[in-house]
C-alpha cells in the first residue's frame, strides 16, 4: 500500500503509528482470506496495552482495544479523553463496550466521535420488578425458559434498533444452565428477527471466541443477507488474538474479507458529532 493511501485511510496522524508494520501486516493478511483482526480485548493492570502489541508483532493479529464506560471504568470525560490519548500512540483501534442503555449521556459527544467503534452486547437481561440477569455468569439460574428468552428476545431487539453500536458481541449465547437446549431455543424466527435488526442499522456481528457463538447456520444466514462480522476473544490475557473458534468457523462458512468490518478510523463510529 503507498503511504498516501495509507494515510488516507487511517486518517492518524504520528509517525510511531503510520511507520508501524502491524497495520501493513493486517493489510497484507487480506489477502490470504478473512483477516486476523479481533477486536474484542480488554486491558487490565497486568495485561498491558505492551503486552498486546507483542502479541500483535508475534502473531500478526490487529487488535481493537474495548473499554467500559461506566462509573467503575471510564467514568467520564476525562478519563475517556485520557484512554484515547493513551491508545492513539499505538496501531490499535479504540473501541467502548457500553453496559447498558443511554450510557452515552454522560459524555461529551465530541469526544465520543473520536471512538473507533462501539461494540454492545445483550447480556444483562432485564427480567421485570428491578432483576436483571447477568448471563455471563456460570450461576445464572433461569426458571422459566420461554419467559427468559421472550425477554432476551425483547432485550437484545432493544439495543439493536436504538442504541448507537457498530458491533454486536456474543450473538446467541445462553446462560450455562439452558445452553444444552441452544439448537432447539435458537430457532429460525428468533435468529432472523435479530438479522433483521442488525441488518436494518448496519451492525456487524461478532463471531465470539470465548462463547463459541454463534453457530454455522446463523453465520450463513447473516452472510446471505449481506451482514458483516468480526471476530472477538473478549480476552484480558494471553489468548488475546488466539481466535480458534472464529477462524475455524469462518473458514466452514467461508467468510472473506468482504464479509468483515472494518472499524473506520475517519469517520469512527458514526453515531456523534
Ligand atoms: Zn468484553
Amino acid at each position: 500500500m503507498q503511504r498516501r493511501d495509507f494515510i488516507k485511510t487511517m486518517g492518524i496522524a504520528g509517525g510511531a503509528v503510520l511507520t508501524s508494520p502491524l497495520w501493513n501486516n493486517v493489510f497484507a493478511a487480506e489477502d490470504k482470506g478473512f483477516p486476523l483482526i479481533d477486536l474484542h480485548v480488554h486491558l487490565t493492570d497486568t495485561f498491558t496495552i505492551e503486552k498486546v502489541m507483542e502479541i500483535a508483532e508475534k502473531t500478526k493479529v490487529k487488535f481493537g482495544i474495548v473499554a467500559h464506560p461506566i462509573d467503575w471504568g471510564l467514568k467520564d470525560d476525562e478519563a475517556l479523553q485520557k484512554h484515547i490519548d493513551m491508545l492513539r500512540k499505538y496501531p490499535v483501534y479504540i473501541g467502548l463496550q457500553p453496559v447498558g442503555i443511554g450510557w452515552y449521556k454522560n459524555y461529551s459527544p465530541s469526544l465520543l466521535s473520536q471512538v473507533d467503534y462501539i461494540l454492545m452486547d445483550p447480556q444483562m437481561v432485564p427480567m421485570g420488578d428491578g432483576v436483571t440477569l447477568h448471563i455471563w455468569e456460570f450461576d445464572t439460574y433461569v426458571a422459566d425458559t420461554e419467559e427468559f428468552m421472550q425477554k432476551y428476545m425483547d432485550y437484545a431487539l432493544t439495543i439493536l434498533k436504538n442504541e448507537p453500536m457498530n458491533i454486536f458481541a456474543w450473538p446467541l449465547f445462553l446462560p450455562v444452565c439452558i445452553a444444552r437446549d441452544y439448537y432447539t431455543l435458537w430457532t429460525e424466527e428468533r435468529m432472523q428477527q435479530i438479522l433483521t435488526a442488525a441488518k436494518a442499522r448496519n451492525i456487524a456481528i461478532e463471531i465470539n471466541d470465548m462463547a463459541h457463538t454463534p453457530h454455522d447456520k446463523f453465520i450463513y444466514m447473516a452472510k446471505e443477507q449481506g451482514l458483516k462480522f468480526t471476530f472477538g476473544s473478549d480476552s484480558r490475557n494471553a489468548n488475546a488474538g488466539r481466535l480458534d473458534y472464529c477462524k475455524t468457523i469462518a473458514k466452514k462458512c467461508g467468510l472473506k474479507k468482504d464479509d468483515f468490518y472494518f472499524p473506520d478510523t475517519n469517520k469512527h463510529n458514526g453515531f456523534f458529532k
